[in-house]
C-alpha cells in the first residue's frame, strides 16, 4: 500500500448519545423524579402506559415490555411451546443474541445464507432448510432494514412454522407500510442504549396480535403466575422496571424525527460515496423503509480504512465480524467455514459508520472526505 498522508481530524463518533440525552433533559428529569417520588418501581403505571403506546406504534394488538432484548426472544420462544431439539431457521449473520437465544432454550439453530444486497437472510432459501424437525423462523431484521416477510410467511405457512421477528435493530422499520414485529407471531426488540429506541440501560419488548398468546407473555414474565405466589408453569423475572418505561415513553415520542434524520444522512452518504468505487452503499429493497440504526458499508480493504478513519477521528465498527456458523460455541452444530459463503464475506466487508441524526454537516462531510481521501 503507498503511505497516505495522515488525515486532518475532526472527532466523530460512531454514536454521540449525550447530544441526545441533553436536548431531552428537560423533559426527562421530571418525570424521572415522579416515579421516584412514587417508588413504584416494578409494574407501576408508567409499564402499561408505555406498553399501550408501543403496540400502537408497532400497529399490533399487544405489547409486553421486559428485560431486554435477548430476553424478548427467550420469552417469546418459551410462550411458543417449542420443545428441545425443535429447530428453528436463521440467519448466520446477526448478533450473537439471535443465535444464543435459541441455544438457550434447547432449540437448534438452522442457517440459511443472506441475500448479499440487504445482508438479511435470502427468503428464497428457507424452504430447503425445512424439515421434520422445523417448527419456526427467526428472520434477523440487521441494520434498521427489515427481512423478506412475504416469502417468510409464505414457507410458514406452507409448512406450519411459527414465525418470531429478531426486530432488535428495527422499531419502526416498514415493509410495504406494515411495521416490524406487526406481520409474525412475535416481534422482539431491544432498547440497549445503541440500538434507535435506547433505554437508560437493558430494556426489551414483544409485540404481538394474539390475546393468547399475550396473556402465556404476561404471565412467563413474571414467574409464570397469574395470581401472585400460584405458579401455574415455570417463567423467569424478565420484567421491565417502571423507571425505564417511562424513560421509553418520552423517547418514542421523539423516535420517528430521529429516523428521519438517520434517513437523511443515510441520503447524503448514498449521495456523497456514490463515485467511490471501492465502497458500496447499503442497498435497501423495494418496499422497505429501513430505520438505519446501522449505515453499512461494504468496502475494500476494511481493516485499512477502519484504522485510517480511526486517526482522522472517525469512529467505525464491525458488525459482525465472524459469522454465527464460525463461532466456537456453535461448533457443536457442525457447521464450517465456507458453508455460508455470502455472509462470510459480508463479515470480511462490512463497515458501519456514524449515521446518528444529530450528526452534523460539517461531521458527515468529514466523514466522507477521510473515506475519499483514503481511496485517493
Ligand atoms: C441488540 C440485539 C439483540 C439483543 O438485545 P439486548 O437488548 O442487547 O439483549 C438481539 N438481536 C439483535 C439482532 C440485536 O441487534
Amino acid at each position: 500500500m503507498t503511505t497516505k498522508t495522515p488525515p486532518t481530524k475532526l472527532d466523530v463518533p460512531l454514536l454521540d448519545l449525550k447530544t441526545q440525552y441533553a436536548a431531552l433533559k428537560s423533559e426527562i428529569m421530571p418525570v424521572v423524579e415522579r416515579v421516584l417520588d412514587g417508588q413504584y418501581m416494578i409494574n407501576g403505571p408508567e409499564v402499561g402506559e408505555f406498553e399501550c403506546q408501543a403496540s400502537g406504534y408497532c400497529n399490533t394488538k399487544f405489547a409486553v415490555g421486559c428485560s431486554s432484548g435477548t430476553d424478548a426472544l427467550i420469552l417469546a420462544m418459551m410462550a411458543l411451546d417449542l420443545k428441545p431439539g425443535d429447530e428453528i431457521i436463521t440467519t448466520p449473520f446477526t448478533f450473537f443474541a439471535t443465535v444464543g437465544s435459541i441455544h438457550r432454550q434447547g432449540l437448534t439453530p438452522v442457517f440459511v445464507d443472506i441475500d448479499p444486497k440487504t445482508f438479511n437472510f435470502d427468503a428464497e432459501q428457507l424452504e430447503e432448510a425445512v424439515n421434520e424437525k422445523t417448527r419456526a423462523i427467526m428472520p434477523v431484521h440487521l441494520f434498521g432494514q427489515m427481512a423478506d416477510m412475504d416469502t417468510v410467511l409464505d414457507v410458514a405457512e406452507k409448512h406450519d412454522l411459527k414465525v418470531i421477528e429478531d426486530a432488535a435493530q428495527s422499531i419502526g422499520a416498514k415493509q410495504n407500510g406494515a411495521p416490524a414485529g406487526s406481520l409474525s407471531d412475535m416481534g422482539c426488540f431491544s432498547f440497549f442504549p445503541s440500538k434507535n429506541l435506547g433505554g437508560a440501560g437493558d430494556g426489551g419488548l414483544i409485540t404481538c396480535q394474539d390475546e393468547d398468546l399475550y396473556k402465556r407473555l404476561l404471565m412467563l414474565r413474571n414467574h409464570g403466575a397469574q395470581e401472585r405466589y400460584y405458579h401455574d408453569e415455570v417463567g423467569g423475572n424478565f420484567r421491565i422496571d417502571t423507571l425505564q418505561a417511562a424513560y421509553l415513553s418520552i423517547k418514542l415520542k421523539h423516535l420517528d424525527n430521529w429516523h428521519e434524520g438517520r434517513r437523511k444522512n443515510a441520503a447524503l452518504y448514498d449521495e456523497h460515496l456514490a463515485g467511490v468505487e471501492q465502497v458500496t452503499t447499503p442497498i435497501i429493497a423495494d418496499g422497505n423503509e429501513s430505520i438505519y440504526n446501522q449505515y453499512t458499508l461494504r468496502v475494500q480493504q476494511r481493516d485499512e480504512l477502519q484504522k485510517y478513519l480511526g486517526e482522522a477521528g472517525v469512529g467505525s465498527a464491525i458488525y459482525y465480524p465472524l459469522c454465527m456458523h464460525e463461532q466456537k460455541c456453535f461448533s457443536y452444530l457442525g457447521n464450517k467455514a465456507g458453508d455460508f459463503p455470502v455472509a462470510e464475506q459480508a463479515a470480511a466487508e462490512v463497515l458501519s459508520i456514524p449515521i446518528y441524526p444529530e450528526l452534523t454537516e460539517a461531521q458527515l462531510g468529514h466523514v466522507v472526505e477521510t473515506i475519499k481521501a483514503f481511496y485517493a
